[in-house]
């Protein structure tokens, strides 16, 4: 595919000339919107390990700069803070558009509640429309970060790309992020369109469940919290009678599956996720053992609409993007709690400063 972009040497003679540049005679140009959170942190190091030039577009609402601080020296990598919801112009090859504010914890702040669903649904459909122009316009390949959540409290299970969901559109009391759910599955429906009606080229990754380094201390998300609790010698919080199942993906194994997708042949939707299936009762367990022995829980009071069940089939990457995890929820756990266990006591020093 040829690239009419101006090569950056002719910017910056002012030659007035437009030099096709094909993309074999240059690095590949790549954009991460929310690249200085969690899974975007991640993506961002191997992309610039790959050798790519990267951009990283966030507002920091829920990312950090430290998490791609050690990238601020070289030349390849740049960071814009900048909210996707306004318009931006840019000259790349890819775009993983990741940027949405997606931790729990934020929804449950009561008296921010409207103007974080508000917030969030902006991001997730002025944000996802932006990057879609923009894709458009520089003829870039597009991957949006979908979410499990699309299928809502599912009805199938476990839950293929074919499943249509079972979505709450308007919520209830407590739990108040039809927001992220219905905002995403918009993201989706604008990803079609922008590929069926204008040709945009368009990845779909359904993520589920992911964990791992530089997750948010309060994000609020459950592998979180009972790593950070059981650090803090805190009792795990259990929501519920803790039965309710969910599938813990390593992140190091998702951004193989972002990276195969964004690669590959296929549209999707792809579930990406680690079909291991545990009830909260069992994450507990394996924290106890892998992190502290004596680690305590505590149950506490269940969201509504909370989802009882959720496991990813992922035949279909298996077969099209020929991906599946490697990391098992025993040797994932343990690599996250040592990066915990530094940023906690950081924490703790911190205080006493
Ligand atoms: P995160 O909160 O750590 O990262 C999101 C990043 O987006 C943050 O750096 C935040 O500052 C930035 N951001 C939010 N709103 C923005 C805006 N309007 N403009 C610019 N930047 C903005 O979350 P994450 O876990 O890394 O999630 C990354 C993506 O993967 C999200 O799209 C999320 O919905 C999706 N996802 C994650 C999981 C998971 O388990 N981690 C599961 C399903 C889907
Ligand atoms: N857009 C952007 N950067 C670009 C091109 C477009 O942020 O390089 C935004 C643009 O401002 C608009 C959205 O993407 O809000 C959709 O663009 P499109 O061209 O599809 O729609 P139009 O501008 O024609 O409404
Ligand atoms: N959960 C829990 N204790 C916590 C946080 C969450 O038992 O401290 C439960 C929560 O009720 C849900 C599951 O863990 O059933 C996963 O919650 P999370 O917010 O991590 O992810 P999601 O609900 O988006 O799958």
């Amino acid at each position: 595919r040829e690239n009419t972009a101006l090569p950056r040497r002719a910017v910056n003679h002012g030659a007035a000339e437009r030099v096709p540049v094909s993309i074999s005679q240059r690095r590949r140009r790549t954009v991460v919107t929310g690249g200085a959170g969690f899974v975007g942190s991640h993506l961002v190091d191997r992309l610039v390990a790959r050798g790519d030039e990267v951009i990283v577009v966030d507002n920091f609402f829920t990312g950090r700069k430290e998490n791609v601080l050690h990238h601020m020296e070289n030349p390849r990598f740049e960071l814009i803070r900048r909210d996707v919801v306004q318009p931006i112009l840019l000259e790349v090859d890819q775009i993983y558009h990741l940027a949405c504010p997606a931790s729990p914890v934020y929804y449950n702040l009561k008296y921010l509640n409207c103007l974080l669903n508000l917030y969030d649904y902006k991001t997730n459909v002025m944000g996802t429309l932006n990057m879609l122009g923009l894709a458009k316009r520089i003829k870039a390949r597009f991957l949006i970060t979908s979410t499990s959540e699309v299928y809502g409290d599912p009805l199938e299970h476990p839950q293929k790309e074919t499943y249509w969901g079972h979505v709450n559109p308007i919520g209830v009391p407590l739990r108040v992020r039809s927001c992220y759910d219905e905002g995403k599955r918009t993201a989706e429906t604008l990803t079609m369109d922008y590929h069926r009606n204008e040709g945009v080229e368009v990845r779909i990754a359904r993520i589920f469940n992911t964990y791992g380094p530089r997750m948010c201390l309060e994000d609020g998300r459950v592998v979180s919290n009972f790593v950070s609790q059981a650090i803090r010698k805190q009792p795990m919080t259990v929501y519920g009678d803790g039965k309710q199942t969910r599938s813990f993906q390593y992140v190091s194994d998702l951004v193989d599956g972002l990276m195969a997708l964004m690669e590959g042949d296929h549209i999707g939707p792809f579930n990406l996720g680690n079909p291991g299936e545990f009830t909260m009762l069992e994450l507990a367990q394996v924290v106890k053992e892998t992190i502290d022995p004596n680690a305590s829980i505590e149950f506490k009071e269940n969201t509504a609409d909370d989802p009882q069940k959720r496991k990813p089939d992922i035949s279909k990457a298996k077969e099209l993007l020929n991906w599946e995890p490697k990391v098992t929820l025993r040797e994932g756990l343990p690599r996250m709690a040592s990066d915990f266990r530094e940023r906690i006591l950081k924490e703790v020093e911190g205080a006493f400063d």
